[in-house]
């Protein structure tokens, strides 16, 4: 039997419900594809890239056999970019195993590279309607909110007794509508500031609503420890030439491209850093000319703060630096670079 709730929300979703074109599809591969670019970003950024991989890659074969070079470049300023590179290599798994065909059961989609359980209950229903329940962050608001649930979401019992309750609210018949309506109601009914609790139609339920605690719902656990790094860029210049450094794994932006990095341990200073051991060794007796220092605004990603500058320097040849190429300046923009290198080149 339906949830009274789940009835409530469908109801609510046929009228408000936001139009968006990866709602107006069943394609799982169009549906992957907007699950992933959206994770951690806001439906408005995330369109416009949504249209820039279907155009591009219409199919999922195509997006398997373009180059990870490519796929980082459309993907460039949506930050978090591992997602990219699980994406490439989860359409080269659908091509390698799947004969190039999105899998429909949801076990094998959640094999796929980079889909966790939220991914997989997604596209399961969303694509195929089968009773997946999704936990996204806006699942966890509203049914913190409705359940009045102090539960801390970011721990293991948290998740399951989340997991749990969404899986007995949902409507089986009609999971897809079901799923898009929770997530659509908590991104612009029950949002995390100022909730419209006053037209919302589950008020007269709401736990949190009667008790007062709805600005205090979801609780979490604790913070992850933020960690600085002070990172100096050096984007040497000679007869119009420039290096770059492709950034390999176990840290940040793995397979962008960035300026030779020397990255201290504190604040430094540029006269500190051309005594320094990279520095020295890199540049050795040639003469150098500093023509800019740029420091950036503070960077913030999801564990780290980084404090950055970039030194524009004019030397009379470039020096030879294992793993850099040497490019042409206006070749940069071909380049897939993290958002703050952009930022960078944009002046
Ligand atoms: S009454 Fe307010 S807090 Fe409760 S579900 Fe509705 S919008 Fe969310």
């Amino acid at each position: 039997m339906k949830h009274p709730i789940a009835s409530t929300l469908i109801a609510w979703y046929s009228e408000h419900g936001r139009q968006l074109p990866w709602r107006q599809t069943r394609d799982a591969y169009c549906i992957w594809l907007s699950e992933v670019i959206l994770q951690q970003t806001r439906v408005e950024q995330g369109l416009a890239y949504y249209l820039r991989f279907t155009e591009r890659f219409p199919r999922i074969e195509l997006l398997a056999a373009a180059s990870e070079d490519e796929v980082l470049k459309l993907w460039q300023g949506l930050g978090y970019y591992s997602r990219a590179r699980n994406l490439h290599a989860a359409a080269r798994q659908v091509v390698a195993e799947f004969g190039g065909k999105f899998p429909a059961d949801h076990d094998a989609i959640r094999s796929l590279r980079g889909v966790g359980d939220y991914t997989a209950a997604a596209i399961a229903s969303l694509a195929y309607d089968l009773p997946h329940a999704v936990v996204d962050g806006n699942v966890y608001r509203v049914l913190s909110r409705l359940f009045d649930l102090d539960i801390p979401i970011d721990t293991t019992e948290g998740k399951r007794t989340y997991a749990t309750l969404a899986q007995e609210l949902l409507d089986k018949q009609h999971a897809a509508t079901y799923n898009q309506a929770i997530m659509d109601f908590g991104a612009t009914c029950c949002t995390p500031q100022n909730p419209h609790c006053d037209s919302c139609p589950l008020r007269d339920i709401c736990q949190a609503l009667t008790v007062g605690t709805v600005a205090v719902r979801p609780v979490k656990q604790g913070r992850t420890k933020i960690r600085d790094r002070y990172f100096h860029y050096l984007h040497l210049q000679a007869n119009g030439q420039t290096l770059l450094h492709r950034r390999e794994g176990g840290d940040i932006w793995q397979g962008l491209y960035e300026f030779p990095l020397i990255e201290t341990s504190e604040v430094t200073d540029f006269a500190t850093l051309i005594q320094s051991d990279p520095f020295r060794t890199w540049l050795g007796e040639q003469s150098f000319t500093l023509r800019e220092t740029r420091p950036m605004a503070l960077h913030q990603l999801s564990h780290q703060r980084l404090h950055t500058t970039f030194y524009r320097i004019e030397v009379e040849q470039l020096p030879a630096i294992d793993g850099t190429t040497c490019i042409r300046e206006e070749e940069l923009d071909d380049y897939a670079v993290a958002r703050l290198t952009e930022k960078y080149l944009e002046r």
